[in-house]
């Protein structure tokens, strides 16, 4: 039976669990009592002197893993306790399990211990929110512990980090820092959901100059190949001048003897490293043709995610996101030229209707309909986006009034004309109201949009199917004058 730690011992930051443990163990003298017979003779003790420091130090390696990752593991464990209610049998178990926790820890322990934490996981990933003051207070001590000077053991590529090649590693960033950030409630998974675009350039970024690091690496190592063959070489061409004139004065076959072996190990170092150079010139250019290839790669699937982020799945058409890139764009333009510019907002009518009447998916139909048939009225230099629901906005570059309500109107006629065709019936396409408004000095995207929301209601209270617009007044230019102490 182990002895066990106090509380206080188990919660201490990971470097005083880390003490290395020097002690042999019964395993290692059970293995080394098995080579005693060795020692009878000289060479024989040599063999075991040597046997016996490879097993220490594998066995202090192991010693020293095993011991992080236990720390790693009770520190899970703290956190994950203060997350539980005291005096629960869930607490209590884990309490026990935290005591139980020593080293050496035998192949069992490691069997049951891996059972109970992957029922943790799945209890945690069942929690509403993980308290981020907690989590920071249990792995700060193992991150400070791995601060500077702990780099070493940071970049074991067994523990940490999988590295191809130490020199190739440019990212020192601490794991663990990660890890708190990925365990934190507000994790960036969030800010990747609202832009997903945006996030995957970030990562395609840091791919890049990785990639950058790897390949000084690999035309550094290939650089240093080339120097030393050149270098070989010269060493060859002093050697064939020293040949030359041994040559010269050599008097016996023994002295030629000596200096033809002499040429031919030279000769074997020379075709030596011109096959190490040519398998270095030939990974190098497998690598660099992986890394064109990738690149390429993902430099596509970057524009397909960017296109992806500001597209509307349904309809194909630009989301809200692209339609308030483009207005704040639009608006710049309208301020700087004074050019037209139109904006409508449009909300299909009893548009409910149709998705009780006939189901969801004729409703979707609906929403296709407008967008790949009606909506193909607008010119180029328009544009229309499915603003939510079965709302869209239409911007209206370079427009009159005038203008925008004769393509709004173009499109009132191709609504009242349409079908879907559900089956052997028919459903007609449903009317919209639309509310339009002009750019004035001073707009913002704000303003517009409440203006044209504002027209877009009048239109649905004076009875739908119809376009209203709404102009902006000088009251509400006054309404945006915000009074400095409201925040
Ligand atoms: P109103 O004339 O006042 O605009 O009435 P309405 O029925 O069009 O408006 P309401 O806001 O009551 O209902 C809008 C409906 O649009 C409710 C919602 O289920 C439906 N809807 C929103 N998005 C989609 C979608 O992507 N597909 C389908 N089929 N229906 C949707
Ligand atoms: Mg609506
Ligand atoms: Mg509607």
């Amino acid at each position: 039976m182990k002895t066990s730690n106090t509380d206080t011992e188990l919660e201490a930051s990971g470097a005083s669990t880390l003490t290395e443990q020097n002690t042999e163990s019964s395993v290692l003298r059970r293995a080394l009592s098995l080579l005693d017979e060795l020692n009878t003779s000289t060479t024989g003790s040599v063999i075991f002197k040597q046997v016996e420091r490879i097993l220490k130090e594998g066995e202090a390696e192991h010693v020293k893993r095993e011991s992080v990752l236990l720390t790693i593991v009770k520190n899970f464990l703290t956190t994950y306790l203060k997350h539980l209610t005291p005096g629960s049998s869930l607490h209590l178990q884990v309490k026990l399990i935290q005591k139980q926790l020593q080293q050496p820890i035998s192949s069992l322990e490691i069997q049951s211990l891996r059972k109970f934490i992957d029922m943790y996981l799945l209890h945690m990933a069942r929690m509403d929110a993980l308290d981020e003051q907690i989590i920071r207070d249990a792995l700060l001590p193992l991150l400070d512990y791995y601060g500077e000077g702990k780099k070493e053991q940071l970049s074991h590529p067994d523990l940490f980090i999988p590295v191809e090649s130490e020199s190739v590693v440019i990212d020192k960033k601490n794991p663990l820092e990660d890890l708190i950030d990925e365990l934190l409630p507000n994790y960036k998974v969030n800010a990747d959901r609202e832009n997903p675009g945006e996030n995957f350039q970030g990562e395609y970024e840091s791919y890049l100059s990785d990639q950058a690091g790897k390949s000084d690496y690999v035309r550094s190592e290939l650089t240093s190949r080339i120097n030393e063959t050149v270098a070989k070489h010269e060493q060859f061409g002093v050697m064939l001048e020293v040949i030359r004139n041994g040559l010269k004065e050599a008097n016996t076959i023994e002295d030629i003897e000596i200096l033809r072996e002499a040429l031919a190990d030279d000769v074997d170092g020379l075709i030596d490293a011109h096959k190490v150079l040519l398998i270095n010139l030939d990974d190098a250019k497998k690598y660099f043709h992986m890394i064109e290839t990738d690149s390429r790669h993902l430099s596509n699937e970057l524009v397909r995610v960017r296109q992806l982020s500001i597209t509307d799945e349904l309809t194909g058409l630009p989301n809200r996101r692209a339609f308030m890139r483009r207005l704040d764009d639009e608006l710049g333009r309208a301020q700087r030229y004074n050019f037209n510019l139109a904006l409508a907002m449009v909300d299909l009518d009893y548009f409910k209707q149709i998705n009780d009447k006939y189901g969801h998916p004729v409703g979707d139909r609906v929403l296709k309909c407008y967008a790949s048939k009606l909506f193909t009225v607008f010119r180029q230099h328009d544009l229309v986006c499915r603003y939510g629901g079965e709302e869209f906005a239409v911007l209206f570059p370079n427009t009159s009034e005038e203008g925008a309500l004769a393509a709004m109107e173009k499109v009132r006629d191709k609504a009242k004309q349409s079908f879907i065709e559900d089956g052997h019936i028919q459903v007609k396409v449903p009317s919209f109201s639309a509310g339009l408004t002009l750019f004035d000095t001073d707009d913002t995207a704000t303003t517009m949009i409440q203006r044209a929301d504002e027209a877009l209601y009048r239109a649905k209270s004076s009875g739908r199917n119809r376009i209203e617009v709404v102009y902006k007044t000088k009251q509400d230019d006054s309404e945006n004058d915000v009074p400095e102490d409201v925040c």
